[in-house]
């Protein structure tokens, strides 16, 4: 049960369009506040997108992802989950990054997620490009490589990009599993999808183990069935769970840099989040959502809603 001071302010108490927009309506908890240290999962926002390779603007995703947020209420419609009743969840606010220095804006990441990892909390971060997810997995896999269910249209496994570039949104997790920070044969990567510069990431991920279920056997198997594959590959060992919006079809997530036509619906894209029960999950990104192409909030809202599905699953595998 968790503690009075770590539950949302309720629509009854005071609209939700009203107030300081933080997380689901939490507590704002920063690092240096001494009830950080009763904090067990901790709402982040990492708004860099130096990574980006293409159309730019995840950076200002945390501040929308915020502001759509005070939409979510205290219980999962689907499951009866009441996530804010059961654990002590909290708004850590933003990564401080440097927009000017790419080395730099990982090492900040790095050294924040460290702090977290220290206290204790369980992460579930807003990006941000996709490469905020290596700088994140630096700090959460020290001491054992993770497990890792990835949501995409993009492999991201990439070597490098213009002749040897080695960090961009295309490349995190070939540096997370040349770096042992991911156990290629607990990763699976679903939803991949659409044309490609050429088959080297694919080659990569065949090379180490890297299970790809593509969106057409993703279309032809469900959700469910794709979801109970997913969940046997990563086991019960700490594994990381990343969601780049793009995966969902941009009929329902136009507001993102990279957009895939043919994706799951919104859906197929809450219930793949909501199947992740059971899984050890020690850390969760949602990235990728562009304000600038986001013009309705509508991407922002579905971004939310997938973290609060991923919320639910966090709170209810940290019960005792
Ligand atoms: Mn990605
Ligand atoms: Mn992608």
């Amino acid at each position: 049960m968790s503690d009075a001071f770590f539950r949302p302010v309720s629509g009854f108490d005071l609209p939700r369009y009203a107030g300081v927009p933080t997380f689901m309506r939490l507590p704002h908890v920063d690092l240096d506040n001494p009830r950080i240290k009763d904090v067990q999962i901790g709402l982040i926002g990492s708004p860099w997108d130096s990574g980006t390779t293409n159309r730019p603007g995840p950076r200002h995703g945390p501040r929308q992802l915020r502001d759509m947020s005070t939409m979510i209420r205290a219980q999962n419609g689907a499951t009866g989950v009441r996530p804010f009743e059961l654990v002590n969840c909290a708004d850590l606010g933003d990564v401080a990054p440097n927009p000017a220095d790419l080395q730099d804006s990982m090492a900040r990441i790095t050294a924040f997620f460290d702090r977290v990892g220290d206290a204790g909390i369980v992460p579930l971060t807003a990006g941000g490009d996709h490469l905020n997810s290596l700088p994140i997995l630096r700090a959460l896999a020290r001491s054992t490589p993770l497990g890792m269910i990835h949501f995409d249209s993009h492999t991201d496994l990439f070597h490098s990009y213009f002749g040897g570039t080695l960090y961009t949104h295309g490349t995190p997790f070939r540096r997370a599993v040349e770096e042992g920070l991911l156990d290629p044969r607990r990763v699976v990567q679903i939803g991949i999808r659409g044309t490609t510069y050429d088959s080297e990431d694919r080659d990569f991920a065949d090379s180490v183990g890297i299970r790809v279920i593509p969106i057409e056997e993703f279309h032809a198997r469900g959700p469910q069935d794709v979801m109970t594959e997913a969940k046997e590959i990563v086991g019960n060992a700490p594994t990381y769970v990343s969601y780049d919006i793009d995966f969902v079809d941009p009929a329902f997530a136009p507001g993102t840099g990279t957009p895939e036509i043919g994706g799951p619906d919104s859906y197929q894209a809450i219930t793949v989040a909501r199947m992740l029960g059971g899984v050890n999950i020690v850390g969760a990104d949602l990235v990728e959502v562009s304000p600038p192409f986001d013009a309705s909030g509508a991407t922002a809202y579905l971004g939310v809603s997938i973290m609060f599905e991923m919320l639910c699953n966090m709170a209810v595998s940290l019960q005792p």
